[in-house]
């Protein structure tokens, strides 16, 4: 595997709405396949390799879950509200990067614990409309550096701890890894191929949507990392996707049902290949999937994902064993796509 591309993906800053730089190194990276790639107007990449057999398209998203700047104090403390959804318990006293007009970092601060009124005050998190980013710098100098809509990321990078990766930004960075280095191992590509990274995934499904209306795939699939919640006082079935069991193939979410035939397409494809995969029934959550689903004349979609610990947080954990195999079993569909249809 291609970690040090990985690498690159999760460090380099995609929030909602600013894609490009994530958007540009797909675009590098895909140009070795193909040179049928346009860029449409909301910042959608879409690829194209052609080739007989059905229309598929393998969606991953290029945004991330992060910050934009909505006020700047006459001290110089700055606001941000989220874009995307951000656990207020892991925001304040967090490393931040503020993209002004360089790049700032800063710490998250708010009233310190001791001096809140109530007891019950020193329990609660700080709303992250509470909170505030400090720059540690004059107030005219920010006020200079920073405005009103620039974004925010968490200061979080991406390391290596011998079976597993932390970081920033796996969801859904491992998603567009995984097009990319499935597309790179497949021996042929038995369909007629696109290759979708998504803007606007974490603000409501919204470049998939665009970009479902311009291929309108036949077969469709979603490639994502997902919450793995399988960690000391979660019962088994509040745990849904669990680390090292291999790819989520996700039945149900908050908006999607799958379709069932694709579904079993890829877990038939799995058990022949010697890829562990594991299925889930949720009600809460949704991918590009169910965007895609619907946004035609109906695709049929699966979503295919990689469990991630503390998904949304600043520091998330992924096994490099669960990435593989997602890129083995993507790898495995592209071969066979055909047979699919
Ligand atoms: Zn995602």
């Amino acid at each position: 595997m291609n970690w040090k591309l990985l690498e690159e993906l999760c460090n380099t800053p995609g929030v909602s709405g600013h894609e490009k730089a994530v958007a540009d190194i797909f675009r590098g990276e895909i140009s070795a396949f193909t040179s049928e790639i346009t860029t449409d107007a909301v910042g959608n990449v879409i690829a194209h390799i052609p080739g007989d057999g059905p229309r598929v398209a393998l969606d991953a998203h290029s945004d991330e879950v992060g910050f934009i700047v909505s006020h700047i104090d006459e001290a110089g403390f700055v606001r941000v509200i989220p874009l995307g959804g951000i656990d207020p318990r892991v925001f304040y006293a967090q490393r931040v990067v503020v993209h002004g007009s360089e790049q700032l970092k800063g710490v998250v601060g708010a009233v310190p614990p001791h001096l809140l009124s109530k007891d019950a005050d020193r329990d609660k998190s700080v709303p992250i409309n509470e909170a505030f980013i400090d720059l540690g710098m004059n107030a005219e100098t920010v006020h200079e550096k920073v405005r009103v809509g620039d974004i925010v990321t968490f200061d979080s990078k991406f390391e290596d701890v011998g079976e597993a990766f932390i970081g920033k930004a796996f969801d859904d960075r491992i998603g567009i890894f995984t097009m990319i280095e499935a597309v790179r191992a497949a021996k042929k590509i038995d369909c007629d191929l696109y290759l979708v990274a998504a803007v606007q995934e974490e603000r409501g499904l919204r470049g998939a949507v665009c970009a479902a209306r311009a291929v309108r795939p036949e077969i469709a699939l979603a490639l994502e990392g997902t919450v793995a919640n399988d960690l000391p006082g979660v019962p088994p079935h509040k745990q849904f996707a669990r680390q090292k069991f291999g790819p989520e193939l996700r039945l149900t979410d908050r908006l999607l049902i799958a379709d069932r035939a694709l579904v079993d397409f890829l877990a038939e494809l799995a058990d022949k290949n010697g890829i562990p995969k594991q299925f889930t029934v949720k009600s809460m959550g949704t991918t590009n999937a169910s965007a895609i689903q619907t946004s035609t004349v109906g695709t049929r979609v699966a979503a295919i994902s990689v469990p991630v610990r503390y998904i949304h947080g600043p520091n998330g954990l992924v096994r490099k064993i669960d990435i593989e195999h997602q890129v083995k079993l993507v790898t495995a569909f592209l071969e066979s796509a055909g047979n699919a249809a």
